[in-house]
């Protein structure tokens, strides 16, 4: 299978079309639209895309990133979407194969891409996601994650638990709301996913994106009390775990206990 390019053209294929559906998701579910039904239009002009203007990375590339009918620009951030779920799957399928492994790790990952964008521009972080994640967590725990049920059912409710912890003793210190309950749902199917021992690794990464990017705001002069949503850091703070997970904790831990 590693060595199929024919397996590997599906992959990127059926990530790229996918991606298409989760730009789709990204821009509707803040604003509580179907996702399923009524054709993709111009945000600008409200023109129907047509189907050959919808094709992922081409069609982008054929209308140098401009609607076809009002010339405006198309935001990067679709074509980028569309890329990174085509490489997802390829590099899952060249690892796993076609199974279901592979998927279950595809749609933890399309997950995580969907809230990073919409919890960035919207604060916001879909119940469908998050509790939906839950369910998918556990059930891939039993299916064919490598993680236990046991530990699945725990790491949901020790995230959450955490977050919702923190968010209680932020609340007494500022008197000021920190933690949505969107980010403890969304912390509940990291830990659903990646187990209660992952927990811990997710909110340290996160926090030193957060960090990191706190530090970004600092050197551009801007003000700290910009809105942030933590969700945003979690996401790919639990993308990173679970690409590099084993490797970087034993790393860290051996940093420590050298
Ligand atoms: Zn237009």
């Amino acid at each position: 299978m590693f060595s199929d390019p024919y397996a590997h053209a599906i992959a990127l294929i059926a990530g790229l079309l996918v991606g298409s559906f989760l730009n789709v998701l990204i821009v509707r579910l803040p604003r509580n639209e179907s996702v399923v039904g009524g054709r993709s239009r111009c945000t600008t002009c409200r023109k129907t895309i047509a189907w050959y203007d919808n094709i992922p990375v081409i069609s982008f590339i054929a209308l140098k990133g401009r609607c076809r009918h009002c010339r405006s620009p198309i935001s990067i951030r679709y074509l980028i979407v569309e890329l990174i779920s085509g490489g997802i799957a390829v590099a899952l399928v060249a690892h796993f194969g076609f199974s279901l492994l592979a998927l279950w790790m595809y749609v933890f990952l399309a997950i995580l891409l969907v809230i990073t964008l919409v919890d960035w521009s919207h604060q916001i972080i879909p119940d469908v996601l998050s509790l939906g994640g839950i369910v998918l967590g556990w059930t891939g725990a039993v299916v064919c994650l490598p993680v236990s049920l046991p530990d699945s059912l725990i790491g949901a409710f020790a995230g959450g638990g955490v977050l919702y912890g923190v968010g209680k003793v932020y609340k007494i210190i500022r008197k000021a709301e920190g933690m949505g309950g969107g980010d403890v749902k969304l912390m509940g199917m990291i830990g659903a996913f990646l187990g209660w021992q992952m927990v811990f690794p997710v909110l340290l990464i996160a926090s030193f994106f957060g960090a990191a990017y706190g530090i970004y705001l600092l050197i551009r002069g801007e003000s700290s009390q910009t809105p942030v949503a933590f969700g945003s850091f979690l996401a790919p703070a639990a993308a990173v775990v679970l690409i590099f997970g084993a490797e970087l904790w034993r790393g860290y831990m051996g940093f420590f206990l050298r």
